[in-house]
């Protein structure tokens, strides 16, 4: 299927057809988690929002890079190791892994590389040096770095904001030494007291860095100097992205980014979810209380990215129910036991709803409204075998973006981004990549076998 993706780019505030840098290849950096206390189902709605984008791009045939930092050093992750008389590494070694098993309940496909900030202060340190001797930086009496935002002219460009009648954000006012402007921001943060045995060496004496270097320095490092997609919650996109960009075109003077693109907030009785706030809920309380990983999904992927989530658990209920129609579907088509590569013309329709800004309310209504039109044909039994296996297909290729089939035949993630990337070195005559990645899905215990029907995947 040849069909243009438009995705709404926060930089420039419109939709934009979206080329990959490189043809075929997306590379992608998400925000990740600061590790100090357990990522809430607010943190989850956009950590979905990217899944959701990720699976899409692959299922369209792109190869995806993905990269997602893991933050174990600023303010907040100090404060509580110290408080707690902890290291800073068993704090967030213990919530980097409790988030890692959330990701899996919700089957939230695994980045390629998970960098960790305090693993990278090395390159920070490397890239605040060239903004010092390219006159971007300054370094204050107490040996903190910081940047300069009157030395950018693009700055404010993402958040849409004119800086000389300029608002104070939380984060900045966090940053707060002694500036040259009010808004100029960390770089490198000269040891305090209060940071107890926490710090690094540097040319600027100990300290530690910023927040906002941290991100760039490692999305630079994986995915280069200029890559196409950067998310994460609109939060985000002040200070944290503006004061990414500032960073990264001063030091590297490339592009940096082609698209930004960020999820709305979910909400509890109208406020943002928040560990600051403390009116959050966690995965596995939700798991607790009865609700399946698939409902939980379901909740915080049916509302459009860029719309507010109203989060309750009548939400939840309903999503519930719209789970359960899904799988009693499949499971009825399932025992017809048809397989077959064609796709109803409704796929097409699916699929142009995702390439317009992943539009996913609309194409779960197409899907849905294609389940209950079925639903009717197989009570009368109208329904050829040629149609069963269009409508497993096209129920599948949906499972591929929305994960939510809970069938004990259910092929892991893993092993379905496999299948999928063998897929494609295959129609790429890729033959020896072809080999190497089914060896891999073996080793794993599942077969891929190849057949006019289409590639079949199943356990060994
Ligand atoms: P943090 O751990 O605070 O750095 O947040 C991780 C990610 O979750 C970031 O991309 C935030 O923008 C996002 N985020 C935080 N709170 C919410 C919320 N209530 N709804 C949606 N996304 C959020
Ligand atoms: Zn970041």
């Amino acid at each position: 299927m040849n069909m243009d993706i438009q995705f709404y780019n926060t930089l420039t505030r419109k939709k934009e057809k979206f080329i990959p840098v490189i043809d075929g290849k997306v590379s992608m950096y998400t925000c990740g988690p600061t590790a100090y206390n357990q990522a809430h189902i607010g943190n989850f709605r956009t950590f979905l929002f990217e899944d959701v984008l990720k699976r899409f791009l692959m299922l369209v045939g792109y190869e995806i890079n993905h990269v997602m930092n893991i933050t174990d050093v600023d303010d907040k992750t100090i404060k509580k190791a110290n408080n707690e008389n902890i290291s800073l590494k068993e704090l967030t070694d213990k919530y980097t892994k409790i988030f890692m098993e959330d990701l899996e309940t919700l089957n939230i496909l695994p980045a390629d590389i998970f960098p960790i900030a305090t693993e990278h202060v090395d390159d920070m340190i490397v890239m605040i040096k060239s903004l010092i001797d390219k006159d971007h930086a300054y370094i204050t009496d107490d040996g903190s770095v910081y940047f300069s935002i009157k030395t950018f002219e693009e700055y404010g460009k993402l958040t849409n904001l004119d800086f000389d009648n300029q608002i104070q954000s939380e984060r900045v006012a966090a940053d707060e030494y002694s500036k040259e402007t009010p808004q100029d921001f960390a770089l490198w943060k000269s040891w305090k007291d209060e940071d107890g045995e926490i710090g690094w060496d540097s040319p600027w004496g100990k300290g530690r860095p910023g927040w906002h270097i941290e991100c760039s320095a490692m999305s630079i490092k994986y995915l280069g100097d200029h890559f196409d997609i950067h998310c994460g919650g609109v939060d985000n996109i002040f200070p944290h992205h503006e004061n990414e960009i500032a960073q990264s075109r001063c030091s590297f003077g490339s592009p940096f980014v082609n698209v930004w693109m960020h999820s709305e907030h979910l909400n509890l009785e109208d406020e943002k979810m928040s560990k600051t706030l403390g009116n959050i809920l966690s995965v596995p309380s939700l798991v607790k209380k009865g609700y399946t990983p698939e409902s939980i999904r379901f909740a915080l992927i049916s509302s459009h990215y860029r719309t507010k989530i109203a989060f309750s658990e009548t939400k939840l209920t309903e999503s519930k129910k719209a789970v359960h129609r899904i799988n009693e579907v499949y499971d009825r088509l399932k025992t017809l036991q048809k397989t077959g590569t064609s796709l109803p013309n409704e796929y097409e329709d699916f699929v142009a709803a995702l390439s317009d800004d992943l539009n996913t309310p609309k194409a779960l209504g197409i899907l849905f409204s294609y389940i209950k039109k079925i639903n009717k044909k197989m009570d009368i039994s109208s329904f050829s075998e040629k149609e069963t296996a269009m409508s497993i297909h096209f129920i599948e290729n949906a499972d591929k973006i929305f994960s939510l089939l809970t069938h004990d035949g259910r092929i892991p993630e893993d092993i379905s981004a496999l299948v999928l990337k063998r897929d494609k070195a295959r129609k790429s005559k890729d033959w020896q990549l072809s080999d190497k990645i089914r060896e891999k899905i073996n080793q794993k215990g599942w077969i891929v076998e190849d057949s006019s029907d289409g590639t079949k995947c199943y356990k060994a």
